[in-house]
């Protein structure tokens, strides 16, 4: 048992993201664990899009063709058994996405892995090494997997730059017997996101506010000083569960991916959830009276004070 099996995301015809970064991930460790590196994608085009997995590093695609058109959890349950007994891993990375939470974690369960959710990192150490978050990204915990020769790592999206390059991996097709019986969900269709009257994600400038305002009514301030500004208001998402801010606001991991050239950040903690959807920001500003706020870890500039001093002098400077 050896090398590292990575399992790609793709959706309505396109590779997801995740999955190249999920090879380069897995690029580091093969190094320290040996190869190979297999991508392993399942769905019923998997085969048309495994070149779009062909990059530097990649040993072999082994597709696998799903029996349904769409994801669902049981298919790449069974599917991912299958390429886990074909290719006999010693690590096998997913994404610590809302598709591999539906199954990965089960199968790690029922076949005794080793298994770490929400990963940083994952290196090689003599043995697979983990690195997470703990108490809300306060602390760093580094999980070890003692007793277990073969572990499954959900990797946080966003924890690594792609992997790129050309590729000249083999490409070979997995027959897998699907278990008809146990397949129990059926994918009914995509609702499209709302857009609504602004579409954050093309924003150049976000004005991002949150919990820290206080009070709905100090809301129209921020959208005063976001017209003056050339921003785009968005939130956190305790602003739309409050009802205060329509969904089309929200950044954030059940919210939007945003990536403007600047983020100025108010009363914003920076939660894990939050950050999924803004770290790629070029440039981030982060105002908050707690030092110790998670959001200055991403912030290229931060400004420790209260929110409503530095609205205010922003205003009067436009003014
Ligand atoms: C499954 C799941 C999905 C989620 N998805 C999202 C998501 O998409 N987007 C999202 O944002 N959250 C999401 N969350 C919620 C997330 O965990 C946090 O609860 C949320 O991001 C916190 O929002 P916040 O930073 O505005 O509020 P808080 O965490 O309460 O932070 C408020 C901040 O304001 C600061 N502050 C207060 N008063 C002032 C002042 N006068 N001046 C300056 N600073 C001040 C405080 O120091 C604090 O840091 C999700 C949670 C879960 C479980």
């Amino acid at each position: 048992m050896s090398g590292v099996l990575v399992v790609a995301e793709a959706r309505r015809g396109a590779v997801r993201d995740i999955s190249l970064e999920l090879v380069a991930a897995a690029g580091s460790l093969v190094r320290g664990a040996g190869g190979p590196l297999v991508v392993g994608l399942v769905g019923a085009d998997a085969e048309e899009l495994a070149p779009r997995l062909d990059v530097a590093g990649v040993d072999e695609i082994v597709t696998v063709r799903s029996p349904r058109e769409h994801f669902e959890a049981h298919v790449a349950e069974q599917a991912l058994e299958a390429l886990v007994a074909d290719v006999e891993p010693a690590v096998v990375l997913l994404g610590h996405t809302i598709d591999a939470l539906g199954y990965a974690p089960a199968l790690a369960a029922r076949a005794g892995l080793g298994f770490a959710s929400d990963a940083w990192s994952v290196q090689w150490d003599g043995m697979p090494v983990v690195r997470r978050g703990a108490y809300g990204d306060r602390l760093v915990a580094r999980v070890e997997f003692p007793g277990r020769d073969r572990v499954l790592v959900l990797m946080r999206s966003g924890a690594v730059e792609p992997a790129a390059g050309a590729g000249s991996a083999r490409v070979r097709a997995l027959d897998v017997a699907f278990d008809e019986a146990a397949i129990a969900t059926e994918h009914l269709g995509y609702r499209e996101v709302e857009r609504g009257d602004v579409d954050i994600t093309q924003a150049e400038f976000l004005l991002s506010v949150g919990r820290g305002i206080g009070d709905k009514s100090n809301l129209s301030q921020f959208e005063e000083l976001a017209e003056a500004l050339g921003a785009t208001l968005a939130v956190s998402r305790p602003i739309v569960d409050a009802g205060w801010m329509p969904s089309t606001r929200q950044v954030g991991q059940s919210g939007l991916t945003v990536k403007p050239k600047l983020y100025l950040a108010f009363g914003i903690s920076g939660a894990v959830q939050h950050l999924a959807g803004m770290r790629k920001a070029e440039t981030i500003i982060a105002v908050n009276s707690d030092p110790e706020a998670p959001i200055f870890n991403v912030a290229h500039y931060g400004a420790v004070a209260d929110l409503f001093d530095v609205a205010e002098a922003l205003s009067a400077r436009e003014a």
